[in-house]
C-alpha cells in the first residue's frame, strides 16, 4: 500500500462546495460519485483566455476575444422588448460596442464606469461596426490582467444541474478547487516507467492538472494523449488477464477424436465441399478441443458465408467425443430453420435432434427435457429457453450461439452454468468487426473469421431508387413475382415507441397493398408491437410461399432464410445505419437466381445518407461496410460495445485511436508475458492500481 492514502476514492458530497444535495445531483445526472470521477469528468473543449487583443486590431474574422478596457458609456436604447443595454468599452486603442438584450436591467445595475474589465465574448458585425453581445465582465484584478494562465476548460451540464448551481463554469471551479488542494502524490502512477517512457507519456498526476487546466493547446492534447493510453492500456491488461486466468483455470473437455458421425457426414453427406475458409475454421476450432481448456471463440462471418456448417460439423465432434451439443438461437424462427435444416441433413445419420423453445409445451417439453437429461438427444436446438433452469444436460460438451449479439452478455454467460466443467463455446456472428477491434469489445475471446463466401453465388444487383420512381419499382416486383419470386418490403422502424414509425409502415402497408390486391397476391406484415403468434404466423405463411410479399420492420433482420426471395426494397434508406442495410440486403441472394436490394430514399439526401447509398451500391463485402460504417458513425454503434461493459472508456475511441489500441495491446501482452503476477518492482504501479480498483470479477464468467 502508498503511505499516503489516496482521497480520489472520497464520496464526491464531501467536496468543499459539494454537500449532500448536489453530491446526489452530480451522481444522479452525470454519473460522479467520487472526487475520481470529477478528476475524469473531462472537459470537451478549451476556451483560450491567455491572450488579450486590442480594439483597433480586431479585423473582424475573429470569433471569441478577449479585450481589457473601461467602460465609458452607457445606455439603454430601444422600446418595450427591444429594450437593451449599450455601452461603449474604451482601451488604449479604439473602441467596442457592447450590447445585452436579456438581463440587461441587472447588468445596468452592476456594471461600472470607468472601472477597468476583463471582456471576454463574441464578436459580430452590426450595422457595420463591431459589436459583443451578451459578454462576460471580470473586474480587473492584478490576477488576471494580462489574461489567464491557462486555457479555459469547457464542461458539459444539465439543465437540472444548473438549477442547483452547478453551471459548467461551477464544475470547472469544483475541479480546480479539488486539483489544487491535491498533492501529486494523491494521484499515483499507474503505469510502468519503462511504458511511459517508450511512449514518452506524462505522469498521470501532471495528466489531471493538465487536462482541466493547461497553458496551451499542446498542452492539453499531451494529457489527453497520456490518459487515453491509460484507459486503452488497462483495459487491455485487464483483458489479458482474463485470458490468463481462464486458460490457466479452466478444464476444457478433450476432444481427442474426429470420429465415425464426423468422417461418415463429411465423406457421405455433405452438399457441398466447404469453402477454404470454412475449413480454415474448423482447424482453429479442432485444435482448441484438443487442448484440455475451454474453448471461447467468435466466429465472424458475413450473412450467408455459411456458418451454420461450420456449427454443425463442431457438433458432430462432440457427438463423436460423447457429448452433446447445442445451438442457441435469437428467435423461434431462426431455430425453426436451424431445425429444419440440420434435421435435413442429418436425415440418414444416427443423430437425434430435437428443438426446444418457449412454444414447445405440455408432454413434448417433458419429453424433450428428459431426452436432453439422460442423453438420448443429441443436439438440442432452441432459443433462449435454453437457458432456463430445467434444462438440464447429460452432458454438454459444446455450446453455439448463432447472432451472439442479439443476446445479453450475462445470458451468455449462463451457459457456462450448465455443466461442472463449462462446455466449449463457440459465438457467432454476421457483424463483421475489425478483427483488432474484436479482440477488445469482445473481452478475452479469440477470433476466426470466415472471410469467403461460397462459390456459385450471383452477388446481389444494388440500386438506389427515389420517390419518382417507385412506379417502377413496384412493376418490377411484379415481374419477380410472375417468375415466382417473392420480395421484401422494409420500413425503418428506429425507436420501438416511436409511434411515426408506426404510422409509415402502416401507411406503406396500405399502398403496398393497392399495388398488390388479393386474390392475385397475397402480403405478410410483420412488426415488433404484433403478438408473438401473430408475427410468427405471417412470417412463416411468407417462409412456406403462402404470401408473396412481407412488408416489415427490421426485426426480420436476422437471419431469416427464404432463399426464395430475390427482392429486398428498403424504404426510407437514409435512415437505416450501414451495418444494418447489410443486414438487410443479406435476406436474399440466398438461392441461385440473381437478386436485387432496391434501396429507396427521398427525392434529397444529405451528404452522409448519399455517402452510404454509394457505399452500398459499390461493395457487398461486410468488412469494407462495416469499416465504412464505423468512420461515419463512430464506434458506439458497434455492436456490443456498449453491453461487454470491459472498455470503460471516456477519452480514447477505438476507432480513431486503433494505432494506440494496438500499441497498447502489445504493451500489455509483453508485460504479462515477462511477469503474469506482476511482481516486479518496475510493475508496482500497475499492481497497486489494480489492487485498489472495485471487483471487476463478474467479468471472468463473461464471454
Ligand atoms: P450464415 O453464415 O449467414 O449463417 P448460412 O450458414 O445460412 O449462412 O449459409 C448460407 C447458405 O449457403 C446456405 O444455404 C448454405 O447451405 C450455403 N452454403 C454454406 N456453405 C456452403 C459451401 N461451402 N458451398 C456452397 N453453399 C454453401
Ligand atoms: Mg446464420
Amino acid at each position: 500500500m502508498n503511505l499516503v492514502s489516496s482521497i480520489l476514492p472520497n464520496p464526491i458530497e464531501y467536496l468543499k462546495g459539494v454537500g449532500p444535495q448536489r453530491g446526489e445531483l452530480l451522481r444522479k445526472e452525470i454519473n460522479i460519485h467520487t472526487f475520481r470521477d470529477l478528476l475524469e469528468y473531462y472537459p470537451f473543449r478549451y476556451v483560450d483566455r491567455t491572450k488579450v487583443e486590442k480594439i483597433a486590431h480586431l479585423s473582424g474574422m475573429e470569433d471569441f476575444v478577449q479585450i481589457r478596457g473601461r467602460i465609458v458609456h452607457m445606455e439603454v436604447v430601444g422600446e418595450k422588448r427591444g429594450k437593451r443595454l449599450v455601452a461603449t468599452l474604451q482601451d488604449e486603442t479604439g473602441r467596442l460596442e457592447l450590447v445585452w438584450f436579456q438581463g440587461w436591467q441587472w447588468m445596468q445595475k452592476s456594471l461600472r464606469e470607468n472601472v477597468a474589465y476583463l471582456v471576454f465574448g463574441r464578436l459580430s458585425q452590426f450595422n457595420g461596426a463591431l459589436q459583443m453581445a451578451h459578454p462576460e465582465m471580470d473586474l480587473l484584478t492584478e490576477e488576471t490582467s494580462n489574461g489567464r494562465q491557462h486555457l479555459e476548460p469547457v464542461y458539459y451540464t444539465t439543465e437540472k444541474l444548473k438549477a442547483r448551481g452547478l453551471t459548467a463554469k461551477a464544475i470547472g471551479k469544483l475541479t480546480r478547487n479539488l486539483l489544487e488542494q491535491m498533492s501529486p502524490a494523491e494521484i499515483p502512477e499507474n503505469i510502468p516507467g519503462p511504458v511511459l517512457q517508450q511512449f514518452r507519456l506524462m505522469p498521470r498526476a501532471q495528466a489531471y492538472f493538465k487536462i482541466h487546466l493547461p497553458a496551451t493547446e499542446e498542452e492539453a492534447k499531451q494529457a489527453q494523449r497520456r490518459l487515453k493510453f491509460e484507459e486503452l492500456f488497462l483495459a487491455q491488461i485487464r483483458i489479458c488477464r482474463l485470458k490468463i486466468r481462464r486458460h490457466k483455470a479452466s478444464h476444457g473437455f478433450v476432444f481427442n477424436a474426429v470420429g465415425d458421425t464426423f468422417n461418415t457426414f463429411y465423406n457421405d453427406h455433405l452438399p457441398f465441399p466447404l469453402t477454404g475458409a470454412q475449413k480454415r475454421v474448423l482447424k482453429e476450432i479442432r485444435k482448441d478441443t484438443t487442448t484440455g481448456r475451454q474453448m471461447n471463440r467468435l466466429l465472424q462471418g458475413d450473412v450467408g458465408s455459411g456458418k451454420t456448417m461450420v456449427a454443425l460439423l463442431t457438433l458432430l465432434m462432440a457427438i463423436d467425443n460423447g457429448f452433446q451439443g447445442c445451438l442457441m438461437a435469437p428467435t423461434e424462427i431462426l431455430a425453426q430453420q436451424h431445425l429444419k435444416g440440420i434435421s435435413e441433413l442429418l436425415k440418414d445419420m444416427p443423430v437425434k435432434v430435437a428443438l426446444l423453445t418457449g412454444n414447445v409445451k405440455g408432454k413434448a417439453r417433458k419429453e424433450i427435457l428428459t431426452g436432453t437429461a439422460d442423453g438420448s438427444i443429441h443436439i438440442l436446438i432452441g432459443t433462449h429457453a435454453l437457458l432456463e433452469n430445467e434444462v438440464k444436460f447429460h452432458h454438454l460438451g459444446m455450446a453455439i450461439v448463432d447472432e451472439q449479439h442479439r443476446f445479453g452478455v450475462a445470458q451468455r454467460a449462463r451457459l457456462w452454468e450448465k455443466n461442472d466443467t463449462p462446455p466449449h463455446i463457440l459465438v457467432m456472428t454476421a457483424t463483421p468487426i475489425p478483427r483488432t477491434l474484436a479482440m477488445t469489445v469482445y473481452g478475452d475471446l479469440d477470433v476466426s473469421v470466415i472471410d469467403e463466401m461460397p462459390p456459385g453465388r450471383k452477388p446481389i444487383t444494388t440500386v438506389h431508387r427515389t420517390e419518382f420512381q417507385r412506379p417502377q419499382v413496384m412493376d418490377f416486383i411484379k415481374d419477380e413475382i410472375r417468375k415466382g419470386r417473392q420480395a421484401y418490403i422494409v420500413y425503418p422502424l428506429i425507436e420501438e415507441s416511436a409511434n411515426m414509425d408506426y404510422e409509415n409502415l402502416t401507411k406503406g402497408y396500405e399502398e403496398v397493398k393497392a399495388f398488390f390486391p388479393e386474390p392475385k397476391y397475397y402480403i405478410s406484415m410483420v412488426h415488433g408491437r404484433q403478438p408473438q403468434e401473430q408475427r410468427e404466423t405471417n412470417m412463416h405463411r411468407f417462409v412456406t410461399g403462402d404470401t408473396q410479399i412481407m412488408v416489415a420492420t427490421t426485426v426480420i433482420e436476422v437471419g431469416v432464410n427464404v432463399p426464395n426471395a430475390s427482392v429486398m426494397v428498403i424504404e426510407s434508406t437514409e435512415r437505416f445505419g450501414l451495418s444494418q442495410l447489410h443486414q438487410l440486403r443479406g435476406r436474399v441472394g440466398r438461392g441461385a437466381e440473381q437478386s436485387y436490394c432496391i434501396l429507396m430514399t427521398g427525392n434529397k439526401l444529405g451528404k452522409d445518407s448519399q455517402e452510404r447509398v454509394k457505399v452500398m451500391v459499390q461493395t457487398n463485402n461486410g468488412f469494407v461496410i462495416s469499416e465504412k460504417d464505423m468512420e461515419l458513425r463512430g464506434p458506439g454503434d458497434i455492436e456490443g460495445t456498449r453491453q461487454s461493459g470491459l472498455l470503460d472508456l471516456k477519452l480514447a475511441d477505438i476507432v480513431q485511436d486503433r494505432a494506440m489500441l494496438a500499441a497498447a495491446r502489445e504493451s500489455a501482452e509483453k508485460i504479462l508475458e515477462e511477469d503474469p503476477n506482476l511482481e516486479l518492482p518496475v510493475n508496482k504501479p500497475l499492481h497497486d492500481h489494480l489492487a485498489t480498483q472495485r471487483s471487476k470479477s463478474a467479468w471472468s464468467k463473461i464471454s
